[in-house]
């Protein structure tokens, strides 16, 4: 394998819109690495296959994006610890004995945090979720590991909150999607994990008057970049952090393994990533 120039990229389906491969591509023109980056599209019915050949052809792993992280894990021969536990794998590593799959959006979200709401941790006080998805997964399992003492989760489909509540334990408590305002009283941290606010999507419109000015607000989404949620906490005095963060910090495990070097998360990454 060592003469070879190593390879990786990301393997989703639409993939056309990664911002992977602006991402990685500036890592390896900064360190001066000979590999390569790209993106994958892979349909949903092939991903078994693709995953099985691309070690063959040179690649030493890969980034798994909808409709695939729950897949990848699955079909993969190891699992770390947090990716069994968020259900879902994002980062894959090929090696001898196989694949092995590793969940970092967690690491991300509280990396994007602890660096751009410097002194902010978990430990701080409740936390406040919006939404139950996948993404929501990765932000429960890494505040818990990072001791938040409670998490109050809302959903409009209050069934998947309650199962999160049910599988994670004590410290979730679930809040009816109608009055989600309501959990925000003394929360230390807000988070939006819905897809509301995006562009071409609904808006965010859950009322933030019971936000406190001391808190830390966090949206994943982030097309557009400042939100109405974050625009909204912005005026009432809390501090924000938006989500392009989680997407570069996410990423730094996946480089460190596969071209051996442990990147930089700066304003020039952010600034390449966030390129027309
Ligand atoms: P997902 O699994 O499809 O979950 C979507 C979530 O949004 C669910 O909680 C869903 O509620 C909620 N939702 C959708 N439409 C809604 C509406 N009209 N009203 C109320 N709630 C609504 O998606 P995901 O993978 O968790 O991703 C969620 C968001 O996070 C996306 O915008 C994604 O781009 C973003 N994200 C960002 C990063 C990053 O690095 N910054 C990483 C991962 C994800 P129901 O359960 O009721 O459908």
């Amino acid at each position: 394998m060592t003469d070879r120039i190593p390879l990786a990229g990301v393997v989703g389906c639409p993939i056309a819109h990664s911002r992977s491969p602006a991402l990685h591509g500036h890592w390896l023109s900064r360190y001066g690495i000979a590999g390569h980056y790209v993106p994958l599209h892979v349909e949903e019915g092939d991903l078994a296959e693709v995953l099985r050949t691309l070690p063959r052809a040179g690649f030493v792993g890969c980034n798994v994006t909808i409709p695939h992280k729950v897949a990848a894990l699955e079909l993969s021969r190891t699992a770390t610890d947090r990716a069994r536990r968020i259900g879902a794998a994002n980062t894959l590593v090929f090696g001898p004995d196989g694949v092995r799959a590793d969940n970092t959006d967690g690491e991300g979200f509280l990396e994007n945090l602890r660096r751009n709401a410097p002194g902010w941790r978990a430990t701080d006080g409740p936390a406040a979720i919006f939404g139950a998805g996948g993404a929501a997964r990765a932000v429960i399992v890494s505040l818990l590991d990072d001791g938040a003492p409670e998490i109050r989760l809302a959903n409009r489909t209050r069934d998947r909150s309650e199962a999160l509540a049910r599988e994670f334990g004590a410290r979730i408590a679930v809040h009816d999607w109608d009055r989600a305002g309501a959990m925000l009283d003394g929360a230390a941290t807000a988070i939006n994990t819905t897809s509301l606010g995006m562009t071409g999507k609904a808006p965010f419109d859950v009322p933030l008057d019971r936000l406190s000015p001391d808190a830390v607000v966090n949206d994943l989404v982030y097309t557009p970049l400042e939100t109405g949620f974050l625009a909204s906490a912005r005026d009432l005095g809390c501090r924000t952090v938006d989500g392009v963060g989680m997407l570069l910090h996410q990423a730094v495990p996946g480089f460190a393994r596969w071209f051996g070097t442990r990147p930089a998360v700066d304003r020039h990454l952010r600034a390449a990533v966030l390129a027309p």
